[in-house]
Parts: C-alpha cells; structure tokens; sequence
C-alpha cells in the first residue's frame, strides 16, 4: 500500500523546491493508486509564522494537488498537525532512554554558547560528550535530582561509536554515514516539545507512510533517522527515502533562493507570499500570469523527464508516466525564459474556452468586466498565441473592449496626409458585418489603387485607429472581430 506525505513546516511561503516536492510525492502516489497526505510540521514554535499553513494549502489546491488526508480533509491518522500530537511523542523519548539509545542533557544555553566559542565547528556527539552535563556523565542519583528539581533538559539520541549507517536511496542508490561525525541531535525539547528528528519518525510511523520524498538538503539527516526507526523496533516498516535533487540558479552556480527571484526578476514562491512580519510580498507565479498547468509541468521537469524529447505534459500524463528511475540525481537548474516558454506553450494549446474564466479574472482585476462572452471568446481565440503570461491578455486586447484612449501618433504622423484621410472616409462606406478579413483586405487594396495609394503605406495607420498602438494580430482580423459598426466608429474617432 502506497501512502505518501508532504511535510512541510509552516515557516513562510512555499519555495519551488517546496511544491516540487509535494508534486513528487503526488505523482508517486496517484500512479501506485496510492495516498498522498499532507502533514503540517508545527512543532518547532519559534519559527511558526501565521497563514503559512493556509497558504500552503492554497498553493497546493491551486495546483491541482488535492490531499487524500490533511489538517483540512481529516483521514483516520488525524490530526496531521504535528502540534496537536505532542502527547504521542514523549512515550517515545522515554523508550528510547530506557533502552539506552538516548539520554538527558541537561547543558545550558550558556554552557553550549561557551563550547561553541572554545570549539570550532562544535558538534554535540562522540567527541564532546563527556564534557558535557548530561546523563551519560552524572551518576543516576544526580540525574534523578536534576529530574525531580524540574531542571530544565532536553533528550538527545546517543548516536553509537564507529558505525556505518547505510540506506538505499531510490534515486541515489546505496549511501553510508559514519556516525561519529553526527551529532547527538535533541529529539526532544525543554519544553517537551519534539524536535523534527524525533517527530518526523514518529508520525511516519504511525501514518504508515511507505514512500518518502524529500530535498536533497535533508539527506544529512538520514542516519538519525533511520537509527530513529531501529533503536523504535521499527525497522521492518522503515519506508523507502528519495532525496530530491537540489534546484540550482539559473546559472547552474549553488542553490535557487528567494534572493536570486529577487535580483533577476522573477517569482520563487507558488502564490504571493505577504510575510506576516514585514508586510513585504514576494511575488508568486500564480499573480504573475502563470496557468497551474503550466506550472506543475515545468515544476515536473526540473528533476524528471520521461526519457523521451516530450516536454508538454498534463498532470494525468505525469501521473501515467512518472517513475523514479527518472529522477536525477543531478541539480536542476531553474531557467525563468524556459518557466515562461512552458506558460507560452499551455495558452497555445488550450482554446479559448477553457481561457475564458481565467482571462476575465485577469481583466476584472484591472477593473474591466467582459461580459460578452462570445465576444471575448473570438478575442482570445485570436491574440492567445502572443501571450507568454495570462497577464499578457489584458495588454494584448484590452482594445477590442476599449476603444482606444491614446494613439501612437509619432509611429504615423509624420507621414500623414490629406490623401490618406479620404481614403479612410471612402473604406468606411465599404465595411459590413459579415465579411471575411480576406475580403476586407482586398477591398483595402482596390480602394487603394484607386486613390493611388500604396497599401502597405495604409495598413500601420489604420492598425494605430483601431488599436491605439503598433502591436496585435492582422489587421483585418482585428476589424472582422471588432465588427463594421466598431471600426467604423473608430476610424472616425481617429479622423476627427
Ligand atoms: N518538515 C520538513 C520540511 O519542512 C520535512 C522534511 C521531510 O520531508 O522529512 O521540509
């Protein structure tokens, strides 16, 4: 049985690599027939920011990853908030020390401030134990009174001596550590609270998640794990680890951070993300004109591909064809023009129908209401495949619902003339509804010739009338859209 989780900790917006990983898992789990669940991991409180969970939520829904089991949807493993677990925790903590795989610390911050300033790159474990106060240094009676007095400590797993700790990465491959450069990471906290170490194996545990997908950042943290589910007794339910490789700068040079978005100009979270604290917003993909598909299809490629040339899937073809075999150990690197090449691609192949909604949420918001929706079907129809962004739409036909307020006088004037102005007057008696943008271009060319005009001298000022400016589709198309009684009133508008 497949049952999968996406584990996010609620400490801000959710970063590419974040959703990539979600939609790993998804795929995963929708493929086998399996359970995607998605577990909120709250228990470290100073970092816990107000809305991030719901913000993830949204994210996700507006992907198109919907939960199996979550905060939100509930599930028989419930609640997947890890904070409102915590009694579960401690049981396992005591366990552990009573079977001698974990001890007390009992170290002030002061205590562990002064190490690390003695020591550089102070690591709590094989080497610096017993100078510290814990209870693998005091005698059980001091233990027992440090316990009784309510002095505060924290419980850290007793990583052993000389040991290798070895797992099968399902994209990695066999991967060792040697436990005496690990530390004694606490598993539990003073104020008795778990850490993620002793938390995310726990809940693993006991949601019975088979499959597990994650960044690669949390590969170092693997052999606390896995000793976690061996000194539990769990090791026959240990589920299978894949380290997601790392997303790289566009350059290929270290990690993608939120900083990089901001300096070249381009969004690293789903949706806006306003932090709480600051009141700042980092830009999503979401506002920036990207579709979902589109977004969950780049998202796929950056680690995966299907080992053919196709690049364009939809999420039930990734369903159908995601395999971890695929996945690269490599780091992916994120190229913002690619990003928008995918979102071009989507808009291209979606008609216009299935646009409709989403462009008239994109004008809404720029306080424009279409309501002709046979209307705003032919516009979209016509001027889609020019539009990277769905906030292209707006600039790209914003026209064809209003006429225009502004001309691009410089781009026409100077080679205006009287002659030209006729012209227009007599074009306009020709123009009816019904006519095709083919018939109308050779009416144009007729008149043309008659008012020994060249055409081509013609069609950029009859363009900037109806548009406003030097861009859009054919012209002709643009007047058949817009009707006889439109571009006629246009035309004048303009000579007037
Ligand atoms: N809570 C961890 C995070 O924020 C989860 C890591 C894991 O998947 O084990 O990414």
């Amino acid at each position: 049985k497949v049952r999968v989780r996406f584990a996010p900790s609620p400490t801000g917006g959710l970063h590419l690599g974040g959703v990539r990983t979600a939609l790993f898992n998804y795929l995963f789990a929708k493929k086998h027939k399996g359970t995607f669940v998605l577990r909120v991991e709250d228990t470290d409180q100073t970092r816990f920011v107000a809305g991030a969970e719901e913000y993830i939520a949204s994210c996700l829904a507006w992907c198109g990853i919907h939960p199996d089991e979550s905060p939100q949807v509930g599930g028989e493993f419930a609640p997947y908030r890890q904070s409102e677990r915590k009694p579960t925790y401690k049981q396992y903590a005591d366990q552990l020390i009573a079977d001698g795989f974990a001890y007390y610390a009992f170290d002030t911050p002061e205590e562990l401030d002064a190490k690390r300033k003695e020591i550089p790159n102070f690591l709590y474990g094989l080497s610096s134990r017993m100078s510290m106060r814990n209870s693998l240094t005091l005698s059980e009676q001091e233990v027992d009174i440090l316990l009784k007095n309510n002095t505060p400590h924290v419980v850290r797993i007793k990583m052993p001596a000389d040991e290798q700790v070895s797992f099968i990465d399902m994209i990695r491959g066999l991967v060792t550590f040697e436990t005496n450069l690990v530390d004694d990471k606490v598993l539990l906290k003073a104020d008795g609270m778990p850490t993620y170490h002793l938390a995310v194996v726990a809940d693993d545990k006991a949601m019975e998640i088979s499959h597990i997908f994650r960044g690669e950042e949390w590969l170092p943290s693997a052999p606390v794990h896995i000793l976690l589910w061996k000194y539990l007794g769990w090791e026959d339910e240990m589920p299978n680890w894949a380290h997601l490789p790392l997303i790289l700068k566009p350059d290929g040079n270290g990690k993608l951070s939120k900083r990089d978005g901001d300096r070249l100009g381009f969004p690293v979270y789903a949706q806006n993300w306003t932090d709480p604290k600051t009141g700042d917003t980092t830009k999503g993909f979401k506002e920036l004109g990207f579709m979902p598909e589109a977004f969950v299809n780049l998202l796929a490629m950056l680690g995966w591909n299907d080992g053919t040339d196709q690049e364009l899937f939809t999420m039930a073809e990734l369903i159908e064809k995601f395999s971890v075999e695929r996945i690269s150990k490599a780091g992916a690197k994120f190229d913002f023009e690619k990003a928008k090449w995918y979102n071009h691609e989507w808009i291209k192949q979606t008609d216009a129908a299935g646009l409709l909604d989403i462009v008239k949420q994109e004008f809404a918001a720029k306080e424009i209401i279409l309501t002709d929706d046979n209307f705003a079907l032919k516009v979209i129809g016509l001027i889609k495949d020019r539009c990277n962004l769905l906030t292209d739409f707006v600039a790209q036909s914003e026209y064809f619902f209003n006429a225009p307020a502004s001309y691009d006088l410089p781009a026409v004037q100077s080679k205006w003339t009287a002659e030209k102005a006729t012209f227009f007057t007599a074009y306009i008696l020709m123009l009816e509804d019904g006519l095709t943008a083919l018939e109308l271009e050779d009416k144009f060319k007729v008149l043309a010739a008659e008012h020994s005009l060249k055409p081509g001298e013609l069609m950029l000022p009859f363009r900037i009338m109806l548009v406003g400016g030097k861009f859009g589709p054919g012209v002709f198309d643009i007047a058949v859209t817009l009707g006889a009684e439109n571009t006629k009133s246009r035309i004048i508008a303009a000579l007037t």
